[in-house]
């Protein structure tokens, strides 16, 4: 690490206290600029790096909810508003036990560069609680999900901040967001993406996640003369992000052989098609179930229990060509980045934010092998967000295919800029450099030019 990164990151730490997922994303994006302040000492100058780890504004609020049998329980909540320099802050909302401030403030900071990326105008945000949906009745998720937005309704709107899902918030809790805020407010606005089709979402938003991530290492195939016909595809996690990624691969002609959740992962040599999908996706978003029920289902499939002894995990040891982490951070460590490249895999691009370790990412850029880190890969779901924002202020709608197609054109987009300033900063290749660069200029520029805020 040079003087200037580990002066830097001395002082982050210091001043945001055991936070160590929001220091390892900073630490990140801070290696990748070194060469940028080098070479433009403004941004030095105007402390764009120091001003742009601090927050613009940090709410944290009590979430109070009664559970079906009269029990009362507190819960904390939080939005970060991280930077709104290019436009609204924009990002999810997540719902998980392990929601604290540092893994929220490390979300909304991934958050500005990658909706930068996206090239419309959203800046970045972030927010959620340590409530758990897990196990809780419809009611109870209703009943959270209009305290928390009895306190977040004040703090955003249509042109200040737009949520939106992550982690446990899908088109149910958004439903029961979007209820309350109208309520509250007394008025019909875009201000939650993911919506209802019938209340304002756009056409392929649920699938954008995914499916950008697809058409992210399809394009990075392509620089190889390569497609995804054929491929075999690791994909860990069963949520949004891991089923329409599981869609598009089969569709692109590929073949995904795993998925997971935190109880554990499933094997299936022979592929998970669409039937097995479709199966999957009413046992996930309907029964709420486990993944492990999938190996009694379906006789090819075998499923592995996590196990906590272990320092990697099992499913990245998988002879593969592509890996899609679509589960949550940190989830490929050295070790399990070093199996996957030993397995065959050349293709990583990350459905889930900072899957990867500051460790595994050496590895992977060690490789050479074509890695999209989430930032870049990801960014297919905000921007599709922004899609939505863009309708909903149109009062229009778009058909699937219009959609789809803007979807398609904007990962190839990121995609190329991302490849174009890695190569301009003298790391071709580099997607991690490439995404963070493209990122930042385009921020730090309006951030300068909108004078000291
Ligand atoms: P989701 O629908 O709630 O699914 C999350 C999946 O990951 C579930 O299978 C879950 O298993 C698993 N998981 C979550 N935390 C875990 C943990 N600590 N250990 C092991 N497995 C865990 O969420 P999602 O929207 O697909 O999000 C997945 C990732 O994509 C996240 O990193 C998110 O930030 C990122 N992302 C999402 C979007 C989007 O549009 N939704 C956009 C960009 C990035 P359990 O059910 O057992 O917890």
């Amino acid at each position: 690490m040079s003087q200037f990164v580990s002066d830097f990151m001395a002082e982050v730490k210091a001043k945001n206290p055991n936070e160590p997922e929001f220091h390892q994303a900073v630490q990140e994006v801070v290696e990748s600029l070194e060469l940028v302040l080098d070479r433009h000492p403004k941004y030095r100058k105007f402390k764009i790096l120091e001003r742009i780890v601090e927050p613009e504004r940090v709410i944290m609020f009590r979430v109070p909810w009664m559970d079906d049998r009269g029990e009362i329980h507190v819960q904390k909540g939080y939005r970060i508003e991280m930077n709104s320099a290019i436009g609204p802050y924009k990002g999810g909302l997540r719902l998980h036990p392990t929601v604290n401030l540092g893994i929220l403030k490390f979300l909304a900071y991934e958050q500005v560069f990658k909706n930068a990326l996206t090239t419309l105008p959203m800046g970045g945000g972030k927010g959620g609680s340590n409530f758990d949906p897990k196990g809780k009745s419809d009611n109870e998720v209703m009943r959270f999900c209009q305290s928390f937005m009895m306190e977040l309704f004040r703090h955003i709107g249509p042109d200040t901040d737009v949520p939106a899902g992550d982690i446990g918030v899908g088109g149910r809790e958004i439903g029961f967001l979007f209820g309350m805020y109208r309520r509250l407010r007394n008025e019909f606005t875009g201000v939650l993406t993911g919506k209802g089709l019938t209340w304002g979402g756009s056409l392929i938003r649920p699938e954008a996640t995914g499916y950008g991530a697809t058409y992210f290492a399809a394009n990075m195939l392509a620089t190889r003369s390569e497609t995804m016909e054929g491929k075999l595809c690791l994909v860990s996690g069963s949520g949004n992000v891991a089923q329409y990624t599981v869609e598009k691969v089969n569709e692109l002609g590929g073949k995904c052989i795993t998925l997971s959740d935190s109880s554990g992962y499933i094997y299936d040599p022979v592929g998970i098609d669409a039937k097995k999908l479709a199966w999957v996706m009413e046992l996930k978003n309907e029964r709420r179930g486990r993944i492990e029920e999938y190996a009694d289902k379906f006789k090819s499939a075998t499923f592995t229990a996590g196990d906590p002894k272990l320092k990697f995990n099992p499913l990245w040891g998988i002879k593969a060509d592509c890996a899609f982490p679509s589960a949550t951070q940190n989830e490929i460590n050295a070790k399990d980045a070093q199996n996957l490249v030993n397995n065959g895999v050349y293709v990583v691009a990350e459905g889930a934010n900072m899957p990867t370790t500051p460790d595994g990412v050496s590895v992977f850029l060690e490789s050479k092998i074509l890695y999209g880190p989430g930032k870049a890969a990801n960014a297919g779901g905000v921007a599709t967000s922004g899609l939505e924002m863009c309708q909903n202020s149109m009062r229009y709608a778009w058909t699937r295919e219009e959609v789809d197609a803007k979807l398609k054109s904007i990962m190839k987009n990121i995609h190329d800029n991302c490849r174009a300033r890695a190569e301009e900063y003298g790391t071709p290749g580099n997607y991690v450099n490439g995404a963070n660069i493209a990122g930042f200029l385009k921020v730090a520029d309006a951030m300068i030019d909108q004078g000291l805020v």
